[in-house]
């Protein structure tokens, strides 16, 4: 795996969100700026998305948004950052935001945050890209998809060997330590579809 140099991140575009989401959400941005890094991002001005990237800008942050036409005036896409690209669809767009990363980061959202993360994580866990992906579990507003992924364990839809794949951390500070770290590994898929040759013993 090559030098981590741009973070896609994933999160919420509420604007009614409580301060402690937009807080940690300015605080990744600003720490991708001091790190000299790239943000990835959905290209809006609002919710914690609009924090993350005004922070990162701030910060010295090349910035790249990835939205669609329907989201441009939705979302107020901002009109400043260093490249931004426009897509017909959310499956387009989706795309492009995992392509030019080479970590994804997770913070608080809504549908939207859900159907990007997923989409990642099934692609990290089938093999068709091997970015790191952590979650940052502000104020737990994560705690509920993890469990649901460890249910999904606990009675054996899902392989135990995703958790390998799913970084949980509880700041900014520490997701961005552990995806830099590039320690990832190539998935063995067998070892990670529900059908696939997998040991139930530690499930
Ligand atoms: P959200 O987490 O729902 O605030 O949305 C995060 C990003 O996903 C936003 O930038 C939207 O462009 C997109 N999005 C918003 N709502 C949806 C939705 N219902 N389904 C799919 N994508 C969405």
């Amino acid at each position: 795996m090559g030098e981590i140099k741009r973070i896609t991140v994933f999160c919420g575009s509420s604007t009614r969100a409580d301060a402690v989401f937009l807080e940690a959400a300015a605080r990744l941005g600003t720490l991708i700026g001091e790190r000299g890094l790239t943000l990835v991002f959905g290209g809006g001005s609002v919710g914690l998305m609009g924090a993350v990237y005004a922070a990162a800008k701030a910060a010295g942050a090349k910035t790249i948004g990835v939205t669609t036409k329907q989201f441009v005036e939705l979302e107020q896409a901002v009109p400043d950052c260093d490249e931004l690209v426009v897509k017909e669809s959310i499956g387009d767009r989706k795309q492009i935001l995992l392509d030019r990363g080479d970590a994804i980061l997770v913070l608080p959202g809504g549908l939207g945050t859900y159907e990007e993360f997923f989409d990642a994580f099934v692609g990290r866990v089938l093999g068709h890209h091997t970015k790191a992906i952590a979650l940052v579990d502000i104020d737990q507003a994560l705690s509920p998809l993890v469990n649901m992924i460890e249910d999904g364990i606990h009675r054996k839809f899902i392989s135990h060997g995703v958790r390998d794949y799913l970084h949980i951390c509880q700041t900014p500070e520490d997701a961005l330590d552990r995806v830099l770290m590039g320690t990832e590994h190539v998935v063995d898929p067998s070892r990670m579809v529900p059908s696939g040759d997998w040991d139930e013993s530690d499930s």
